[in-house]
């Protein structure tokens, strides 16, 4: 049957986030192999073949999950840490990180974001750590890498089992190191939207073969020849979707040159935009294929919005706190070094813009230009 490559129909609306799809020939054979096999999941062929190719890639022990959920709870559980324990966290991230730290029975605490990043401040880690405290989940959040030696610091410092999401951050280098190198665990996220994907699907990165031989019993209920030896779930990648990860790494090159000429276009275009700010990198670390994300006064980001959604253009502009008034973690706090929390100001600036392979130069100008027209027709109207 012939291959349909272009949806004419796929430019309108112009998309958010799109997935990476696998290579279909490649994953029709990676699929026979799986059905020659006759082993769908348990850590069959494709499954550790994928596991050796991210491993390769982050350059540390992997261990693949069915989800990056399952993949930050194992991570937590990984640390032994005392039940009920508080585990220090970012109010700004994706739901999944504090309900992980809720569903292992932890409880999440909230501390503030650095001013001139939207990542942990160690100094407001510090002051959220009391005698319950247990560990420290760090967020990468949109691209942008924590203080990884800073909040190490304060980890060692205070003996806490120091866990890193790095599911917004999979393809993040700090000099010749992957970020996922960083902390006592790393966590992946292999879904959809995220730039390598399994369709579902996660992965815990550690540093020693002993941490990857317990999470390997741990995803599997606990077993060890059959006996339970420790606790558990059920958390493995199936065969089915491991083939997917096959057929879409080779494809992750030219995805990630697409996506480096379309920040570098963005980057240029909005470097000087009065009151819009590109969200850079930390000096330290690469910038993330995953996102592009600015920040902005909040009545210019509506109006992009609106602009943005005439021309059949999606923005992303809901980063919500995850505690404080109206959310679920209502009662929770942020503990921050000053009275003022910088983060409940930071998160409704926040505006990501269309970040994959399928977008024009002449699409991307046209979003360009509307923030640069948003920015002018409200700089002007304040004048
Ligand atoms: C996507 C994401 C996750 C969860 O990943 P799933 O694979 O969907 O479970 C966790 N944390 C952050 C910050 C994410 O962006």
């Amino acid at each position: 049957m012939e291959r349909h490559e272009v949806n004419p129909l796929e430019n309108s609306p112009l998309v958010f986030g799109r997935p990476v799809l696998p290579q279909r020939e490649l994953l029709i054979e990676l699929l026979d192999e799986v059905l020659a096999s006759r082993q769908l999941s348990n850590g069959g062929v494709m499954h550790n073949r994928l596991e050796d190719a991210l491993a390769q890639w982050v350059g540390n022990h992997v261990c693949l999950t069915s989800s990056g959920t399952m993949a930050l709870m194992l991570a937590l559980r990984l640390g032994n840490l005392r039940p009920g324990g508080e585990i220090i966290t970012s109010p700004l991230s994706f739901a999944a990180s504090a309900q992980a730290i809720e569903w292992c029975g932890f409880k999440p605490v909230f501390a503030d974001v650095e001013h001139n990043f939207p990542t942990l401040d160690s100094k407001a880690v510090e002051k959220a750590i009391t005698p319950n405290t247990v560990a420290i989940l760090g967020i990468h959040f949109m691209g942008i890498a924590c203080d990884t030696s800073a909040l190490e610091e304060v980890a060692n410092r205070h003996k806490l089992w120091l866990v890193f999401d790095g599911a917004q951050t999979p393809d993040v280098m700090q000099g010749e190191h992957h970020l996922a190198q960083r902390g006592d665990a790393t966590v992946l996220s292999l879904h959809a939207t995220k730039l390598l994907n399994t369709a579902e699907g996660g992965a815990v990165v550690v540093k020693t073969a002993e941490h990857k031989e317990r999470l390997k019993r741990m995803r599997n209920f606990g077993l060890a020849q059959g006996q339970i030896v420790d606790i558990g779930i059920n958390g493995k990648l199936s065969e089915i979707h491991a083939a997917l990860g096959l057929a879409v790494f080779p494809l992750l090159p030219e995805e990630m040159r697409a996506r480096r000429n379309l920040r570098e276009f963005y980057s240029s275009k909005l470097a000087n935009v009065p009151g819009v700010r590109v969200l850079c990198p930390r000096p330290n670390s690469s910038a993330s294929h995953l996102y592009f994300a600015l920040a902005m006064p909040e009545n210019i980001r509506q109006a992009c919005v609106v602009d943005a959604t005439k021309e059949g253009i999606m923005l992303r502009d809901s980063f919500n706190l995850l505690c404080g008034p109206g959310t679920f973690f209502e009662s929770h706090n942020i503990f921050s070094p000053t009275q003022i929390a910088v983060a409940p100001a930071i998160a409704p600036t926040l505006l990501a813009l269309p970040m994959h392979s399928n977008i024009s130069e002449a699409a991307a100008g046209t979003i360009t230009a509307i923030i640069e027209n948003c920015s002018a027709k409200h700089l002007k109207g304040q004048a």
